[in-house]
């Protein structure tokens, strides 16, 4: 199955936070964990990308799970992206749990809060052009369109391998805890559109750690295919120095309170 998507999201809030960028070099808050500066973006629908991506539509698991890359790792229904859960220090900091915000006021008198990651769970790659709209966790704004307040997950997603992904409730409208899930955010039972059950991956409602997204894929992804991904990230490269000079600088400062 050929999948072609604008990428421009259903949902968007006015202004974001990025990481301070040669575009946007001001910083206005801090993010708590990883401690990136935060430079004030406007959201631009143009400078989104489009993307057309083939997808495996009969999958099966491999004998070992794959780790998921850093970008694309599959796409929404609504034509965004799903990330990892991690920004850019893969493994380490959940986008999720690295939040932050910034009130203001526009030269128009308008009070305004920009957010690092929306209420959908979702933002953009960056500040400047040709960046991706993705997900860190579960679509919610979508969800609550697709399965109401408190019905059961309908398909909302498909990773690059294949596997049909579903947000955070079972075929009887209960919350699926992390702890029934696989590594990769797995399990086989029914959904409504597959009654008799299938594999297939959750993004679990309310998560904001490690387990908010993929950390692996059970089945199997070509090489190809993540060379393609990860391509969609190459802007992340300054942000992924930032966050190692501040992990590096956080690690001779305990080392000198030892
Ligand atoms: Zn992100």
């Amino acid at each position: 199955m050929t999948l072609t998507t604008s990428g421009v999201p259903t949902y968007h809030n006015d202004y974001y936070l990025a990481p301070v960028s040669a575009q946007a070099s001001t910083s206005v808050a801090v993010t708590p964990v990883s401690h990136t500066e935060m430079s004030l973006i406007a959201y631009t629908a143009s400078n989104i990308s489009p993307t057309t991506v083939a997808l495996n539509v009969c999958p099966a698991k491999a004998a070992t799970t794959t780790t998921t890359n850093m970008g694309p790792i599959g796409y929404m229904i609504s034509g965004e992206a799903i990330f990892n859960p991690y920004e850019a220090d893969a493994g380490a900091t959940p986008a999720l749990s690295d939040n932050v915000s910034y009130s203001f006021t526009t030269s128009a008198g308008v009070a305004e809060t920009a957010w690092f990651i929306d209420s959908c769970n979702s933002h953009s790659t960056g500040g400047g052009g040709g960046s991706t709209w993705h997900y860190h966790g579960v679509p919610s704004c979508l969800t609550s369109q697709i399965d109401g307040n408190s019905g059961p997950s309908h398909l909302i997603g498909i990773a690059l391998d294949g596997f049909p992904i579903y947000g955070g409730r079972d075929i009887n409208g209960n919350t699926i805890a992390v702890s029934q899930l696989d590594a990769c955010n797995g399990i086989t039972s029914p959904t409504p559109d597959f009654p008799s059950g299938i594999y297939h991956y959750v993004l679990p409602i309310g998560v904001t750690g490690k387990q908010s997204s993929l950390n692996c894929y059970s089945g199997s992804v070509s090489q190809s295919q993540l060379a393609r991904a990860t391509r969609y990230i190459c802007g992340l490269d300054a942000l992924n120095k930032r966050l190692q000079a501040s992990a590096r600088a956080r690690r001779a400062k305990r080392r000198l309170a030892a």
